[in-house]
């Protein structure tokens, strides 16, 4: 495993050749974990990596209430909502304010897919201690994938939450990992920069980063999560609601869009189990279900199909709607 010490000052404490930290590891985390090179940084370093557009958050209590003024519309209305999403759309709030009270609990660490080489400059410049020796020259050649860890956040989240800080490391780490694991967006545009792409991607990363844990540490992660904004906490509904079929959401036009989005799976041969799925009841895990229908719907692009955005959409606020009444 490569891990370059870029300026982070509580680099040295964290330890990743601790044996319980690669126990915890399914088969493709392993894979990323031995491929992907972590670069630990300082407070400053991570602020300047941290890429500018998706430094949007759900603010609680504003979601809260528009819930509420939804569902009391919608008791009233005859037909159903032409967008799922729609009156979540401009609550994410990008001030600098929001930035200052999440940036501990969500850019702890990051996972980037390309580095744009013009962002680099001035990097060792915010170390908080010297860079080790060669690690300012990894980072120079560095084109991505990379993970990058902020120690000091990641301590201090601990602390805030009272959890061991190696479990603490483990969970951002394992969580990055998710995010590289869902990485399939070749040639088709990121869902992640639309709000509801970042509330499913969000809680998967957080549901792939829980299951590495068991017992008293995955309700130590658990709490972990529970200081996070909305959107990073939908991962127990991701694990228990499948995405094709969560009919228990108020939407007439429901049924409508089951039979045309599985139309579309099956055009496009569309992971078969999936449509066995429909059939016959399947041990098959529903989070790892989920997981496995995100990868395949930005790897085709899917989500670009109105009918599966919708359901995506619908999805993502079933999500929203678990994490705060959670
Ligand atoms: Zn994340």
């Amino acid at each position: 495993m490569q891990i370059h010490n870029l300026g982070s000052r509580e680099g040295a404490r964290l330890d990743f050749g601790r044996e319980a930290l690669w126990r915890r590891l399914t088969a493709p985390l392993a894979a990323l974990a031995v491929r992907l090179p972590v670069y630990l940084v300082s407070e400053a370093q991570m602020d300047r990596l941290y890429p500018p557009e998706r430094r949007r958050f759900f603010r609680e209590e504003k979601l809260r209430e528009r819930l509420q003024e939804v569902r009391a519309q919608e008791r009233e209305r005859e037909d159903g909502e032409d967008d799922p999403f729609a009156p979540f759309q401009d609550l994410d709030d990008a001030g600098p304010d929001t930035w200052g009270r999440v940036s501990v609990v969500v850019a702890a660490g990051l996972y980037v897919r390309r580095l744009d080489p013009g962002g680099k400059g001035g990097i060792a410049g915010l170390a908080a201690q010297d860079p080790e020796p060669g690690a300012v020259e990894a980072f120079k050649t560095e084109e991505g994938p990379a993970i990058f860890l902020c120690p000091e956040r990641i301590l201090a989240w601990a602390q805030d939450v009272r959890v061991p800080e190696d479990l603490a490391l483990d969970k951002v780490y394992c969580h990055e990992l998710g995010h590289a694991y869902m990485d399939t967006a070749d040639f088709h545009p990121d869902p992640y920069g639309r709000p509801w792409g970042r509330v499913v991607e969000e809680s998967l990363a957080n549901l792939v980063a829980f299951q590495c844990f068991q017992g008293a540490e995955a309700l130590w992660v658990a709490r972990m999560i529970r200081k996070q904004p909305p959107e990073y906490r939908g991962y127990a509904a991701v694990a228990t609601h499948p995405v094709l079929f969560h009919i228990d959401l108020p939407f007439r036009r429901h049924p409508v869009f089951r039979e045309d989005y599985l139309y579309w799976l099956h055009r496009y041969d569309l992971p078969g189990r999936l449509l066995t799925l429909l059939l016959f009841p399947s041990p098959l895990d529903v989070g790892n279900l989920n997981l496995q229908a995100w990868q395949k719907t930005k790897q085709l692009g899917l989500w670009q199909h109105p009918e599966a955005e919708w359901a995506w959409k619908a999805f993502a606020r079933l999500l929203l709607e678990e994490a705060v009444r959670a």
